[in-house]
């Protein structure tokens, strides 16, 4: 059994650790651990402890995480952060990730995170800034392979738009643990059987709602629809199209 620590750094409301437009550092940070978290279920022999606050309200001291990782043998411990550097907005950018500074710093964090640090560059689209080194609490007082994440800089004019990506931060969260997955060589956990799709519950010439007939029908009238699919609910797209023909036939 692989025995994963996954940490959202900070707690919700930890005071700074806010982008200049005062989104919460943690809310980007537990995106990333909860995307990353569901990707390693389905792989076998993988047991994930989360050690902040998933609840976001506490922000757990690093000394209780670290002991909480330590006894529970963890065979890796992986931070999840996002930068600041001035608390202004700038445009500096980029991704880095971080092992310990000490002598005792295993050749195994730095292995993983070499590992790590490109896979979430390509899914954040930004900046390869490198695996470093620095002297943080939770690399140094953990007895196991550790790596912390800045996923790019929330004060940043450019990451700020891959950080407001909920897409972006769920591929940066498989990123980690597709990258666990090829140290740990953990294997995909069978797939199920695929269930049938269901067949299309919106007939193209289904009869309009009742107590909607009348005015569908001054609307196929008004040429603000063609009057298919009645009861299928509608893309922005053609939201778009009918106002401008509704739009349209007022002018007329
Ligand atoms: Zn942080």
């Amino acid at each position: 059994m692989v025995k994963i620590v996954l940490d959202a750094g900070h707690g919700q409301s930890t005071l700074g650790k806010q982008s200049p437009d005062g989104e919460r550092e943690w809310d980007f940070n537990s995106r990333v651990v909860e995307a990353c978290a569901a990707k390693l279920k389905t792989y076998e022999n993988v047991e994930v402890l989360r050690v902040d606050d998933p609840s976001g309200k506490t922000d757990v001291p690093l000394v209780e995480r670290t002991n909480k990782a330590n006894a529970w043998k963890a065979d890796v411990y992986v931070a999840v952060h996002h930068n600041a550097n001035t608390g202004n907005w700038g445009n500096w950018t980029g991704v880095e990730t971080y092992t310990f500074n000490g002598h005792s710093v295993s050749k195994k964090s730095t292995e993983l995170a070499k590992l790590v640090q490109p896979q979430i560059a390509k899914a954040m689209g930004l900046t390869d800034r490198g695996v470093r080194q620095a002297n943080f609490h939770v690399l140094r007082e953990t007895r196991m392979p550790a790596i912390l994440t800045e996923g790019g800089f929330m004060d940043s004019a450019i990451d700020i738009q891959a950080l407001r990506s909920m897409d972006k931060l769920r591929a940066q969260g498989e990123a980690i643990a597709e990258a666990l997955a090829v140290y740990f060589k953990l294997k995909k956990k069978p797939v199920e059987a695929e269930t049938p799709q269901p067949v299309e519950p919106y007939e193209k010439d289904a009869p309009p709602s009742p107590g909607f007939a009348e005015e569908f029908q001054a609307a196929i009238d008004l040429g603000i629809t063609n009057g298919t699919y009645p009861r299928r609910p509608a893309t922005r797209e053609e939201v778009a199209v009918m106002i401008l023909r509704a739009l349209r036939s007022c002018i007329k």
